[in-house]
């Protein structure tokens, strides 16, 4: 991924332009981890940026910012800038193009996440960001009370970046937090589910949730249960039991698996009926979060008699030749009722015998 990044430098360069990779891609790489995506930063105005990588750019242009793929890597190329004031807690009112490096890294947030690699592989740190990376803390690039106004979700950045590299956040940090965290009520829900899943899929989520509580954003973030939940191994889980699905945005799917794993969580997720109304993986969940074994889970669930209707040894058709009818609305009840009685282990699932309680109950 480096090579190509240094690629890209090389060729902007050539074409007469400064270009840098910046922010998190050298913090982790100085870190050792995997990057997804790769930040550039430069003096090229984005219709140059388009006229260098063409095909390449995609068409979207979110605050000057382009997206260039080449051999699968995501670029994302900024023009270097300053942003005039915030009025709304999170996007800069207006953006003003600039030719200076080091002016455009006093705009980030975290000093780490000041550091740039040149087109000849060699770190730049202006801010001491590999001090703070090396020491395993978190300070903002200038004063943390006017970074968090100016935009509240670098208050949830901080957590996450504290919770996901097991960091610590400076007093100063923590300090702010205090005196801003009022502001995150400003940022949409989206924002803050995107920066909050990364903290829950983190693997120091106690971590991160205990710095939530520790600062009192549970509040600000409108989750009252946060410190009642108990199980972190499953995201939706996570949130089933947050139970703040009318405020926090979820696919119609999503909001579908909450819901069961809420009902799931008030039943015997070993019964029999509870197993095969909700399925495997919300009884998984359900029972995980209340401290039964997945292993008991499975093994109950893989020993229904029926996992859906779909299973019964006798069709609607068959069903409806037996009883010597026409197929109809009838049917329903009958599938249900057999359906019942075969998960119960009342009744075997096997034609013959499930003939014989038919003719029984219903001819
Ligand atoms: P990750 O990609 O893992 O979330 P990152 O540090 O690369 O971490 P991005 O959101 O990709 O984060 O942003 C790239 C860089 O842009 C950051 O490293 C930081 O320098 C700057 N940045 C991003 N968001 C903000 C923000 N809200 N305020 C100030 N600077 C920011
Ligand atoms: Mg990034």
């Amino acid at each position: 991924m480096l090579e190509n990044a240094l690629k890209i430098l090389e060729k902007m360069e050539e074409n007469g332009f400064q270009a840098y990779i910046v922010g998190g891609f050298v913090r982790d790489y100085i870190l050792g981890i995997e990057s997804n995506d790769i930040d550039i930063c430069t003096n090229a105005r984005p219709k140059d940026v388009r006229s260098i990588f063409k095909d390449a750019c995609l068409p979207t242009e979110e605050y000057g910012s382009i997206t260039v793929i080449l051999k699968n890597i995501r670029f994302e190329i900024t023009t270097f800038r300053k942003e005039q004031s915030y009025s709304n807690y999170r996007q800069p009112d207006s953006i003003e193009f600039i030719d200076d490096l080091e002016e455009d890294l006093k705009r980030r947030d975290f000093l780490m996440n000041t550091l740039c690699i040149d087109k000849d592989g060699k770190v730049l740190d202006f801010f001491h960001g590999k001090k703070d990376i090396d020491e395993k803390i978190i300070h903002t690039v200038g004063d943390s009370s006017q970074k968090f106004s100016e935009d509240a979700l670098r208050i949830l950045r901080a957590i996450r970046f504290a919770t996901v590299l097991n960091f610590t956040l400076s007093n100063e940090i923590k300090e702010s937090i205090f005196k801003t965290k009022h502001l995150l009520k400003e940022i949409s829900y989206q924002r803050k589910r995107e920066e909050l899943d990364r903290i829950f899929t983190s693997v120091n989520v106690k971590m991160g949730v205990h710095l939530l509580l520790e600062l009192g954003l549970d509040y600000e973030l409108e989750l009252p249960n946060l410190d009642k939940v108990s199980n972190f191994d499953d995201l939706i889980g996570v949130w089933a039991q947050l139970n703040v699905s009318d405020l926090y945005p979820f696919t119609g799917n999503e909001k579908e698996l909450i819901e069961n794993i809420q009902k799931a969580l008030s039943c015997n997720n070993l019964n029999h009926r509870v197993l095969y109304t909700y399925g495997l993986y919300v009884n998984s969940i359900a029972a995980n979060i209340k401290g039964i074994s997945k292993k008991d889970v499975t093994y109950q669930y893989n020993n229904l008699s029926i996992h859906s209707r779909g299973d019964i040894a006798l069709n609607g058709d068959e069903i409806s030749a037996i009883l010597k009818k026409e197929p109809g609305p009838y049917l329903k009840e009958i599938l249900k009722d057999l359906e019942e009685k075969i998960l119960s282990l009342e009744l075997e699932n096997d034609k013959d015998q499930i003939r014989a309680y038919l003719v029984n109950y219903y001819l």
